[in-house]
């Protein structure tokens, strides 16, 4: 390899940098931040670069680059944007054995800028050794959103920890054990999720030698495409040891689970209930306490008919400790995904979220609440109700014109919007074959379908 990385210590570097344009700038803008001792050599600066040498009181020589300015002791970059210059530049600062960084000439460089992404104390330093700035960029951004916020506070922790073991811990044998149960406990995302206390407990456990529990994440899926997932959904499905997933989580999304990981359907078609509620609460416990983390994964959001509540009650009875992460709803996927705003300043105020499946198979709704001017109706599970919910809505005084959308399969390359009128829907069911998982949306929100679709 022909670039070593270290870790410069940056209290004792000082640099010069040549050039006033945005190549100048940027250098500046990344140094910034490890040390003040930058002086700029330029006849002209960029406005932003001016700020940047007024904000942090750098040194700033108003003159074209000469001999005199490459000073020993010193790093040089030359970023002007004549190549003939920085050659200059490079060659006064070898003769005084001065480290260079020609600004797009790697090859005569003795040292070239990484792209950074800081979490101090924690930093990653990304080069593709010149070869693509745009690239590392890539990179550089990719890595960061998927890095939590909270490794500093995650390193600060692990800090004092490892200063309690090395005075509590003879054995450095003994110490690496601790350590990789401790990292593959649920300590770092209980700091990372902010729960310190937590996380203490845990690591007081693993460093006693007690049997340590897993820890579950509840988990939600989104309405199917992958893309919809959050940052945090992504960073802990990889993590998990065993998954236990429903009908509504889409194959794109498992692909994101550990190729390791113990994969463990537990969907539920209506009429066929191929793992009781009770029993996947009580599967969510039994593997926590056996130390593995395990990743519920549901459609939508947890909390939104999704039985989330009552997968967690028992863990929290338990002392197991769990995370929840929200998902993005089938209503906002599916309105959004559809054109369809759940709430427009001409058409709707307010909206409502039902389920037109209930306990008993029927749909008992409190149909006066539902009959409301400027109020979208969304109604999830309703698809084998949906004629006898529209009579109901049109019986209690709701206009038989009034717009309704099926959605089916929203978010997912298979999506299809039917639309139509409550007094028109059962026919529209009766003439098209509509599937599972489908949202119907009813109100004259619906009127915008044909302008907003994308
Ligand atoms: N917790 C889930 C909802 C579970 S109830 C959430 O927040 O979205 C299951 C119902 O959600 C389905 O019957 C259907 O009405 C709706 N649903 C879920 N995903 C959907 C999708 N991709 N397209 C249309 N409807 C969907």
């Amino acid at each position: 390899m022909k670039w070593l990385p270290l870790l410069q210590r940056s209290n004792n570097v000082k640099f010069i940098i040549f050039g006033g344009g945005q190549v100048a700038q940027r250098k500046v803008q990344t140094l910034i931040k490890f040390t003040t001792e930058i002086t700029v050599v330029s006849p002209k600066l960029n406005e932003q670069l001016s700020k940047l040498i007024a904000k942090h009181g750098l040194s700033y020589i108003k003159s074209i680059a000469l001999q005199q300015h490459v000073v020993v002791d010193h790093r040089i970059v030359a970023a002007t944007d004549s190549i003939e210059v920085n050659q200059q530049i490079a060659a006064w600062s070898k003769a005084l054995a001065c480290e260079v960084s020609i600004a797009d000439d790697s090859a005569n460089s003795d040292f070239i800028f990484p792209a950074i992404i800081d979490r101090n104390p924690v930093t990653i330093a990304i080069s593709s050794s010149s070869q693509s700035p745009a690239l590392t960029r890539y990179l550089r951004n990719q890595l960061d959103a998927a890095l939590p916020a909270r490794i500093p506070q995650l390193a600060e922790f692990v800090a004092s920890l490892r200063k309690t073991i090395r005075k509590t811990i003879a054995s450095t044998q003994r110490r690496q054990q601790i350590w990789r149960s401790l990292m593959s406990s649920p300590m770092p995302n209980l700091v990372l999720a902010g729960k310190v206390d937590q996380a203490s407990k845990v690591s007081q456990q693993v460093m006693s030698g007690q049997a340590i529990k897993g820890e579950v994440f509840l988990v939600g899926a989104g309405p199917g495409d992958p893309e919809l997932l959050t940052l945090k959904a992504v960073r802990l499905i990889q993590q998990a040891d065993v998954v236990f997933y429903d009908r509504l989580v889409s194959p794109a999304i498992l692909e994101y689970c550990s190729s390791q990981a113990e994969m463990h359907y537990v969907g539920k078609a209506m009429s066929d209930h191929s793992v009781p509620q009770e029993g996947i609460n009580q599967l969510l416990v039994d593997h926590a306490k056996l130390g593995k983390t395990v990743l519920r994964l549901k459609g939508g959001d947890p909390f939104i008919f999704g039985r989330g509540g009552e997968e967690i009650e028992q863990l929290a009875e338990e002392n197991i400790p769990f995370q929840v992460v929200p998902g993005v709803t089938a209503a906002s996927g599916c309105s959004s995904y559809s054109g369809i705003p759940l709430t427009h300043r001409d058409y709707a105020q307010s909206v409502r979220f039902v389920t037109g499946h209930l306990k008993d198979g029927s749909a008992n709704l409190p149909w006066h609440e539902l009959i409301h001017p400027q109020q979208t109706l969304v109604v999830y599970m309703g698809l084998s109700g949906i004629t006898h919910i529209s009579e109901e809505l049109i019986a209690h005084g709701m206009s038989q014109d009034t717009p309704i959308a099926l959605i089916e399969k929203g978010t997912l390359p298979e999506q299809k919007v039917y639309v139509s009128t409550l007094k028109g829907i059962a026919a529209l069911i009766q003439n098209q074959q509509i599937s599972a998982p489908t949202l119907t949306i009813i109100g004259d929100v619906v009127k915008l379908h044909n302008k907003l679709k994308w």
